[in-house]
């Protein structure tokens, strides 16, 4: 079965009850069982069923099947939003006095809560740069993670995943990816050897930016050593134990369930996954080359003078996502460009079905450090940009009417 079937079809029924095609809304809080026997059955795990919509639901159950499938999985759980699924998925293993080895080009608010872990002592190193070298010379005794995301945003740094497993797991250190901004379209984490997979699915996997949320996958391979993980030494569950702990203490213990309406609309924007994005990765190259051409600084993954150009082009099948960036030479620039542009939108989002474009330095990396907007890329005259599905001919228009403006001093804000 290829992707597109495997979307529509795997991990999906039409509803046994009633024959719907859409998974129903469960819209409810929790679930009657018939006797006291079945309640305390269901509750272990013994009995399949449902008790509480914090620890799960249908419709959220559905969603988690499907996106599971699609990433090749062993297990997954829907959180509510992908700061949740960030968190989660952190916390369900690491305890005080361990360490984070991360990529420089995290999304600003994983970088800021990495930031606040130290208050729970834990730590966080960054590699120096995107080559496996460079996580090798900043592994350290304490490290028991490895965290890049596919895509950095809005760095736009791509790691070589197989070969940073492979250094992982020499290590006996868990590879987790977020590939929020890459989807499993484009790329499958677990399938180069990846452990744990994130997604914000606030973003491409819904594609019409009308709900929060995120889900954590685990690939089940990572043969935990309890002596160096002892969170999961109550969960000897060999492939299962990281996801059955992630449901049963960091959901239902901290609370960051998905809710089912949002479960519902996910799983309806994930239907045309791959549509959206053969025609957004289209509109981003086109509109990439327009801006290297007009001679202006732009950084995309599919460009062939990128850095990320290679790996990019090895590990997400010939399509390059979504985000590229420019840099406009100072920051009063790039606010007169986002201001004199007409489609694409002022917006702190990504992955909307509308051209999306923000200053990350004043926005999303408002509060990070100097030393962590530099690693991420991030300077004061830089512009993201997210394509949407727009005609390509009018986003064109569009930049060329925006780079007039700037260079006849015409504001809309003024
Ligand atoms: N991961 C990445 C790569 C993101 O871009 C974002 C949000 O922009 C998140 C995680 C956090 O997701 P959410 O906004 O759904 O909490």
């Amino acid at each position: 079965m290829r992707f597109t079937t495997r979307l529509l079809h795997e991990a999906f029924s039409p509803d046994p009850a009633t024959g719907t095609t859409t998974q129903p809304i469960y819209q409810t809080s929790a679930f009657y069982q018939p006797t006291a026997e079945k309640m305390a059955e269901v509750f272990v795990g013994r009995s399949p069923g449902f008790v509480y919509t914090r620890v799960n639901n249908p419709t959220v159950a559905g969603f988690e099947r499907r996106i599971n499938a699609l990433e090749g999985g062993v297990g997954a759980v829907a959180c509510s939003s992908g700061m949740a699924a960030v968190s989660h998925a952190v916390l369900n293993i690491l305890s005080q006095g361990d360490e984070i080895l991360a990529s420089g080009g995290l999304y600003g608010g994983t970088s800021s809560f990495f930031r606040d872990l130290a208050s729970y002592g834990i730590g966080v190193r960054y590699a120096a740069g995107d080559r496996v070298e460079d996580f090798r010379a900043a592994l350290s005794a304490r490290t028991k993670m490895i965290y890049v995301e596919t895509i950095g945003n809005p760095k736009l740094d791509v790691v070589d995943l197989a070969a940073l497993a492979k250094l992982a797991h020499e290590n006996d250190v868990p590879l987790f990816v977020d590939n929020t901004v890459t989807t499993p379209y484009l790329c499958q984490p677990l399938s180069l050897g990846a452990d744990v997979v994130i997604h914000s699915t606030s973003k491409a996997l819904n594609g019409n930016a009308n709900s929060i949320g995120g889900i954590v996958v685990s690939g089940g391979k990572f043969a935990w050593d309890t002596a160096r993980y002892p969170k999961l030494r109550e969960y000897p569950f060999g492939p299962m134990s990281y996801i059955v702990r992630l449901r049963q203490r960091m959901v239902t213990d901290y609370g960051g369930c998905m809710a089912p309406f949002n479960a519902y609309l996910t799983g309806i924007g994930l239907d045309t996954l791959s549509l959206r994005l053969d025609r957004i990765t289209d509109n981003a190259m086109a509109l990439a080359t327009y801006l290297a051409k007009r001679g202006v600084t732009v950084n995309y993954p599919g460009l062939p003078d990128s850095p990320a150009h290679e790996a990019a082009k090895r590990q997400f099948g010939g399509r390059y996502g979504a985000m590229l960036t420019l840099r406009l030479g100072t920051k009063e620039r790039a606010f007169r460009f986002i201001n004199s542009l007409h489609y694409a939108l002022n917006v702190s989002n990504i992955g909307d079905a509308r051209t999306l474009v923000l200053h990350p330095a004043s926005t999303i990396f408002l509060h990070a450090s100097a030393e962590e907007k530099a690693n991420a890329g991030v300077t004061d005259d830089l512009v993201r940009v997210n394509v949407g599905l727009e005609d390509i001919e009018d986003l064109l228009e569009d930049f060329e009417q925006a780079f007039d403006s700037l260079e006849n001093g015409v504001d809309k804000s003024e």
